[in-house]
């Protein structure tokens, strides 16, 4: 096996014990098949989430958002958790700010089902929208890895500041991170605007900023893949 894909595979194999171990399971039979295509591995990662009481939002929540997608798209769009139409539909981006990713995506020729994956960092909804709190990212991060891991995407699209800051690990704010290409393990991740921030302020400026960012994604995903 070439060593990149021997490092892949290690490197997927890693999220999924920490997958295993971040949902307290401490014994795992042998002879299973612990590196299954990236269909399997988010079928089984959704199936264990199920009912998942980490943090303090499994409290509030209707649903738990796991994600939705192809499981092999190139392109992964991260925004920051559920809110109330996700909550009630079990499904990430839906309602308004859904409809107006799908026509950002569509803009430069991607289409949502067939290209993308589409996830949160945070599974369930925050009471009131409001932020994540730290103790709630740190719970729910270790499945949005394991996610990442079985897709193995090659472009991230980050939806609004919360999304790329955590990911990140910075506290820059938006508007001094979109527009660039950052480095993420082995992908790169280019932060814009969350569509609901852009429904909020429609100006054409943000729009058209929102718009440059989507176009630099399509380069990066056209570049990465023809590698
Ligand atoms: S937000 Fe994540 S860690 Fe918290 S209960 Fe939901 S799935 Fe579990």
């Amino acid at each position: 096996m070439p060593t990149e894909a021997l490092a892949q595979a290690l490197r997927a194999l890693a999220e999924s014990l920490r997958f295993y171990q971040a949902m307290g399971v401490t014994d795992l039979p042998l002879g299973r098949d612990y590196l299954p295509g990236p269909e399997d591995a988010l079928h089984r990662q959704e199936e264990t989430l199920q009912g998942c009481p980490r943090c303090k939002l499994s409290q509030g929540r209707t649903t738990i958002v796991f994600g939705m997608g192809n499981p092999r798209a190139e392109l992964i769009c991260i925004g920051e958790a559920p809110g109330a139409d996700e909550d009630a539909q079990g499904k990430p981006f839906v309602g308004r700010a859904g409809q107006l990713l799908t026509k950002m995506l569509e803009s430069v020729g991607l289409d949502r089902d067939r290209d993308c994956y589409i996830a949160n960092i945070i599974k369930c909804r925050p009471p009131g929208n409001r932020n994540p709190e730290p103790d709630e990212i740190a719970a729910c991060e270790p499945f949005l890895l394991a996610q990442l891991a079985a897709i193995r995407p090659k472009v991230i699209l980050a939806l609004g500041g919360f999304a790329a800051q955590t990911l990140l690990r910075t506290k820059e704010p938006i508007g001094k991170l979109r527009g660039r290409v950052h480095s993420f393990h082995a992908m790169v991740l280019i932060p814009t605007f969350h569509p609901a921030f852009l429904l909020r302020n429609p100006g054409p400026e943000y729009r058209r900023l929102a718009w440059e960012d989507l176009k630099l994604a399509k380069r990066e995903y056209d570049r990465l893949r023809s590698q």
